[in-house]
């Protein structure tokens, strides 16, 4: 398969553009590349027009594009698992989910077109399918917040989740234990009802929702108890979230399959999981490096010093600064910094040391630095090139 095409690329807008940007694009890229607009090389526009919809799919959605943006553009193939690369490839997290895509509704017109083109195949086109056909439930959205060491080390956490399950009395039925649920009669199942009148311009047909089984096609005589004959009732199970060694500051973790349940046999939703990171009293973070400052005697600049340092892990690596270490000088310790997310590629751990200018002294040291004043002269040479040159 060719690589894939940046999606911004696709629909012609830059990285930053509006909603309604891409909706104007895509409403006319839509057009251009409709296959029944295309009789000539209807196989090209097919692609192109698939190429389309892909791209606004992901970026008509706030969530999806975000997840596009943070991981490239390979992510709707490399995050299902395939990829083996990264934290990607396990238990299914940090996956999109392209079913039940209802991005046709924002457009009237052109909701149509792309029935006659998907033959109602992409799942609640034309209106009677969209009362009964399977929908795929609500995608849920959460926060977390974990600490700096949990993001370098990544951190499995249970939270709380309050969503709607099938109803265990009655298995999603929402008819009464021994009872069943009958095909309503009034629409014959199909949750509308055709009407005929006659009008000045002819017969005119309307339909419209069943009044009878409120559009569901079915009739419930005995309601479940439990659910009062929804099928579903509110939970709030505790779910377990693997977060992945290197997650950044507002990143976000899917939990497929983890949202709503889906109505008619629908998938059920996704669960999106945004990661906040609580500020270190340390350590900050540039991208995948770590970066700390480190305090350091006059001393010990002057002459040299095997400096223990803090790692984020807990651990301590001892590094070696030379003699004559200037205040501000910065030390990398390789591949100490974040895991990436989406590579097999490791950060730095960067530290600067801090000369601290002793304010205390005692009689003793006073002396003694006293003495070594008189070694040396009152100041430094000024250089032409300035005070730190
Ligand atoms: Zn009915
Ligand atoms: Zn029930």
């Amino acid at each position: 398969m060719a690589a894939k095409r940046d999606y911004y690329e696709v629909l012609g807008v830059n990285k930053n553009a509006t909603d309604e940007e891409l909706k104007k694009a895509y409403r006319k890229l839509a057009k251009k590349y409709h296959p029944d607009a295309n009789p000539d090389n209807k196989k090209e526009a097919e692609e192109k027009f698939k190429e389309v919809n892909e791209a606004y799919e992901t970026l008509s959605d706030p969530q999806k594009r975000r997840m596009y943006d943070q991981f490239g553009p390979d992510g709707p193939q490399g995050f299902g698992g395939g990829s083996g690369q990264g934290p990607f490839g396990q238990g299914g997290y940090y996956s999109y989910s392209s079913s039940g895509f209802n991005g046709f509704d924002d457009f009237g017109d052109l909701g149509d077109i792309f029935s006659s083109f998907f033959g109602g195949g992409f799942g609640g086109r034309s209106s009677s399918r969209k009362q009964n056909g399977p929908r795929k439930g609500a995608d849920l959205n959460l926060r977390m917040e974990i600490t700096f060491e949990q993001a370098y080390s990544g951190v499995e956490k249970e939270i709380t989740v309050t969503r709607n399950e099938t109803c265990d009395n009655c298995h999603g039925t929402g008819a009464k234990p021994g009872t069943s649920v009958t095909k309503c009669t009034t629409c014959n199942g199909t949750g509308q009802v055709t009407q005929v009148q006659n009008t000045i311009l002819g017969q005119m047909q309307t339909r419209r929702t069943c009044t009878v089984c409120h559009g569901t096609g079915e009739i419930i005589k005995e309601p479940c108890e439990v659910c009062h004959g929804n099928g579903t009732v509110r939970k709030q199970p505790r779910i377990k979230v693997k977060i992945p060694a290197g997650i950044d500051d507002n990143q976000t973790v899917v939990l497929r399959g983890e949202g709503e349940p889906g109505e008619k046999g629908g998938p059920k939703g996704d669960l999106y999981i945004t990661v906040r990171i609580k500020k270190h009293s340390i350590f900050t973070r540039s991208g995948n490096n770590v970066m700390c400052e480190v305090p350091i005697t006059i001393t010990q600049a002057t002459l040299g010093a095997d400096l223990e340092i803090p790692m984020v892990d807990g651990t301590k690596v001892v590094y070696k600064i030379p003699d004559g270490t200037q205040t501000g000088t910065k030390f990398v310790i390789r591949n100490k910094g974040f895991k990436s997310v989406n590579s097999s590629s490791t950060g730095d751990f960067v530290f600067t040391v801090k000369v601290q200018t002793p304010k205390r002294l005692t009689k003793e040291q006073r002396e003694l630095l006293v003495q070594l004043a008189k070694t040396m002269n009152e100041q430094p040479p000024i250089k032409k090139r300035g005070f730190f040159g």
